[in-house]
C-alpha cells in the first residue's frame, strides 16, 4: 500500500518591536543581553499589574496577516491560556483563542513540482515565555530562568494541513521567513529562536479522503532540522502502520544528533488550558481605515518581486527566486543591474549568485556589510562586457575588491591586468606556442582535435591570463586550420 504524508505547520514568530507586548520593557537581543535586564512587574507576572497592548505589535501583526491574504477580524479577543511552567511566571500566557486577529489566508510556494497555494487557517497574537537554561555546577544540575523574553510579542501562524512532502514544508517555512523579513517585523535569525516551527505530521493511504492520526514535533529552529524531522516522522509512521501498530497522537521532540523524533508528552487538549477571556484587556478593535493605511504601506512582497524580476530582467523563476529570498540581495541586484547598462541582467544574476555568494559564504558577512557596493560590482561586470578584462581576471579582481574595498578600475590598472585583444600580438602568441610544442601539434594534425583545448590553455598562460579568450580561440583555430591545409 502506498502512503501520502499530510502536514500542517504552526509557526511562532517574534514581532521585533522596540518594547514588549504588554509593558514598556525593551525587546533585547537574546545572544547579547545579560539575563533579566529587561524585566518589570508586568512581564515578571507580579499580582495586580495591568497589561497594556503595544500598538506597534498589532500593526506588525496586521502587516503579516495582510501579506498572507487573511481576513482581519474587526474585533478580536485576548484570552488567558493557563498552564504551569517554570519560565511562565504568571501561570498563564496571554494569547488569542476563539476570536483570533486574522483567518482564512493563503501563501504561494514554489517547489520542484511548480507552484502551489497553501491555505492559512489563522494568525493570532500572543506573548513569548521566558527561557530556561539547564547547567551543571558542582555536580548538580540547575535550571536558570531568564525573563528577558517573557512578554515579547509573538505571532502564531497556523496553516491548514495542505502540505504533502518535506520539500513543500521547507518551501513554506522559507517563504514565510522571507515575507517576515520583507515586512521588517522579524530578523529571520533562526539560531536566535526568533522563529520556531512545529510541524504536525500524519500519513494516509493514497486515495483516502480522511486524515490519519497526527503527531506534533515541537520547537524546530532550523530548516535542516525541519526537513529531516518531517522526513523521519513520515517514514516512522508508515512503518508502524505497515506493522499493524497504531500511530499515537503525541508531542515529539527532535534529537538532532540521533536523527530521531522522541516522545515528549501525550498530547494535551485545548480544554486542559482552560482558556478564558483576559479580564484586564478590552476586546481589540481595529478600524478599517487603519487596516487600509497599513495595506497601502506594504512593500513589494517576494511573490510579486519574483514575477517582476522574470518580466523585467528575463530571469528564470529559479534565478529570480534565489535573488528575491533576501530583500537586501534583491536590492543589491537591482542597483548592480543599473550600474551595468551594457551587461545582461542574466549575467549580473549569475555573477551575484555564483562568485559573490561564494565570497559571502566564506566570509559569513551579510550582503549589507560587504565592502563591494552594488555600483562597484556593476562597474566590474561592465569591464568584462566591454572586453577590458576577461572573466578569469574579473574573478580575481572581485576577490581583491571584496578584501580591500578598492574599485575594479584601480586594481586593474595598478596590477596591469587589462585584457589584451590586439590581433597582431595574439597572433604572435599563438605562433610562438605552436612552435614550442611541435609534438602536440602533430598529434592534433593526426586527428586528435581535443589537443586544441590544451594548446588554447598554453596561449592563455603565455599571456598571463590576460589575452581575450575569444580572439585567442579564433586565431588558434585559424592557424591550426592553415597547418592542416599545408600538411595535406
Ligand atoms: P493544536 O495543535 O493547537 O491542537 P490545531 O488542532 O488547530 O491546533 O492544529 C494544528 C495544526 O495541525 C494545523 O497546522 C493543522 O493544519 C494541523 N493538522 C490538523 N490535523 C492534522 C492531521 N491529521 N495531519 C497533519 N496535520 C494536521
Ligand atoms: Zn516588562
Ligand atoms: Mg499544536
Amino acid at each position: 500500500m502506498e502512503f501520502e504524508p499530510v502536514i500542517g505547520l504552526e509557526i511562532h514568530a517574534e514581532l521585533q518591536t522596540k518594547s514588549k507586548m504588554f509593558c514598556a520593557c525593551p525587546v533585547v537581543d537574546p545572544t547579547e543581553a545579560e539575563p533579566n535586564i529587561a524585566v518589570c512587574p508586568v512581564c515578571a507576572g507580579m499580582p495586580g499589574v495591568l497589561p497594556v497592548v503595544n500598538q506597534k505589535a498589532v500593526e506588525y501583526a496586521i502587516r503579516v496577516a495582510l501579506a498572507l491574504n487573511c481576513e482581519i477580524a474587526p474585533t478580536s479577543i485576548f484570552a488567558r491560556k493557563n498552564y504551569f511552567y517554570p519560565d511562565l511566571h504568571k501561570g498563564y500566557q496571554i494569547s488569542q483563542y476563539e476570536q483570533p486577529l486574522a483567518v482564512n489566508g493563503s501563501l504561494k510556494i514554489f517547489t520542484s513540482k511548480g507552484e502551489k497555494t497553501i491555505r492559512i487557517r489563522r494568525v493570532h497574537m500572543e506573548e513569548d515565555t521566558g527561557k530556561l537554561t539547564h547547567v551543571m555546577k558542582n555536580g548538580h544540575s540547575h535550571s536558570l530562568v531568564d525573563l528577558n523574553r517573557a512578554g515579547v510579542p509573538l505571532l502564531e501562524i497556523v496553516s491548514e494541513p495542505d502540505l504533502r512532502s518535506a520539500e513543500e514544508v521547507r518551501a513554506y517555512a522559507q517563504t514565510l521567513r522571507s515575507i517576515l523579513r520583507y515586512l521588517g517585523v522579524n530578523s529571520g535569525d533562526m539560531q536566535k529562536g526568533v522563529m520556531r516551527i512545529e510541524p504536525n505530521v500524519s500519513v494516509r493511504p493514497v486515495g483516502s479522503e480522511t486524515f490519519g492520526t497526527r503527531t506534533e514535533i515541537k520547537n524546530l529552529n532550523s530548516f535542516r532540522a525541519l526537513e529531516r524531522s518531517v522526513d523521519y516522522e513520515i517514514r516512522r509512521q508508515i512503518e508502524r502502520i505497515r506493522q499493524g501498530k497504531p500511530v499515537i497522537q503525541q508531542t515529539l521532540g527532535w534529537d538532532e544528533s540521533r536523527g530521531e523524533t522522541v516522545p515528549q508528552r501525550s498530547k494535551e487538549d485545548a480544554h486542559d488550558y482552560r482558556y478564558f477571556p483576559e479580564p484586564d484587556l478590552p476586546p481589540l478593535v481595529v478600524e478599517p481605515a487603519w487596516i487600509e493605511e497599513i495595506r497601502a504601506s506594504l512593500p513589494e512582497l517576494p511573490y510579486a518581486k519574483v514575477q517582476r524580476f522574470r518580466q523585467q530582467y528575463g530571469l528564470s523563476e529559479y534565478d529570480a527566486d534565489v535573488l528575491v529570498a533576501e530583500p537586501a540581495v534583491a536590492d543589491y541586484y537591482e542597483q548592480a543591474v543599473n550600474a551595468a547598462p551594457d551587461t545582461t541582467p542574466k549575467m549580473v544574476a549569475n555573477w551575484l549568485s555564483g562568485e559573490l555568494f561564494s565570497l559571502l559564504n566564506q566570509s559569513l558577512l551579510p550582503i549589507e556589510e560587504i565592502r563591494v557596493s552594488p555600483q562597484s560590482f556593476g562597474r566590474l561586470l561592465q569591464m568584462v562586457t566591454q572586453g577590458k578584462i576577461n572573466q578569469n581576471t574579473a574573478k580575481a579582481v572581485l576577490e581583491e575588491m571584496f578584501n580591500t574595498g578598492k574599485e575594479a578600475q584601480d586594481i586593474v590598472s595598478e596590477r596591469g591586468l587589462s585584457q589584451i585583444s590586439d590581433a597582431d600580438y595574439i597572433a604572435s602568441l599563438v605562433s610562438q606556442t605552436l612552435d614550442q610544442h611541435p609534438e602536440q601539434v602533430s598529434t592534433y594534425l593526426k586527428g586528435k582535435e581535443t589537443v586544441s583545448r590544451w594548446l588554447f590553455g598554453q596561449v592563455m598562460r603565455l599571456s598571463r591570463g590576460q589575452a581575450n579568450p575569444h580572439v585567442v580561440q579564433q586565431e588558434l583555430d585559424r592557424q591550426l586550420a592553415a597547418l592542416k591545409e599545408a600538411s595535406h
